[in-house]
């Protein structure tokens, strides 16, 4: 088949890959985790605009406090690579990372996290979390979008209660 028979009926979707674009993607995964009766947490490892790992906060289903989002991405992005390191790598998680995760992402080298929402009582900036001199820091992409879903699922649960 030559290039000229490409059908231009339907208009090529190139998409746009940003901040934004990625950030939507780890707040499917908070989703999952919402459905899941978990604290709605998502993050995405993204490499040359390729997505590598989807996770979700699993801490109620595997009953192990270590199992934040970031970790579980963290483990599929390294097990994808063959690889321990995720230098070159960006994290994208809606909420700001926690001194645990950011001590994991530390030992990661990884290039650069993305957060969504702020968390001023465990975030790793407000307890000013040492991460490693490589890696950059940038935070509040789709902050709102990323605080609702937690706030709706934190209203739900005390309703219940
Ligand atoms: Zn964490």
């Amino acid at each position: 088949m030559s290039l000229l028979s490409i059908n231009f009926k339907y208009p090529l979707v190139i998409p746009h890959y940003d901040d934004v674009y990625f950030m939507k993607q780890a707040l499917q995964e908070a989703e999952a985790a919402y459905k899941k009766g978990e604290v709605p947490v998502g993050a995405i490892v993204v490499v040359d605009n390729r997505i590598i790992a989807r996770a979700h906060n699993l801490t109620e289903t595997l009953t192990d406090v270590t199992a934040h989002a970031e970790i579980q991405a963290i483990t599929a992005a390294s097990n994808f690579l063959g690889g321990k390191y995720l230098r070159d790598c960006t994290i994208y998680v809606t909420l700001e990372p926690c001194q645990m995760c950011a001590g994991a992402l530390f030992w990661s080298q990884i290039s650069n996290i993305v957060f969504g929402a702020r968390d001023q009582q465990r975030g790793c900036i407000a307890l000013k979390t040492k991460l490693h001199p490589k890696t950059k820091i940038k935070g509040g992409v789709l902050e709102k979008e990323a605080a609702a879903i937690l706030k709706r699922f934190f209203i739900e649960k005390r309703n219940l209660n």
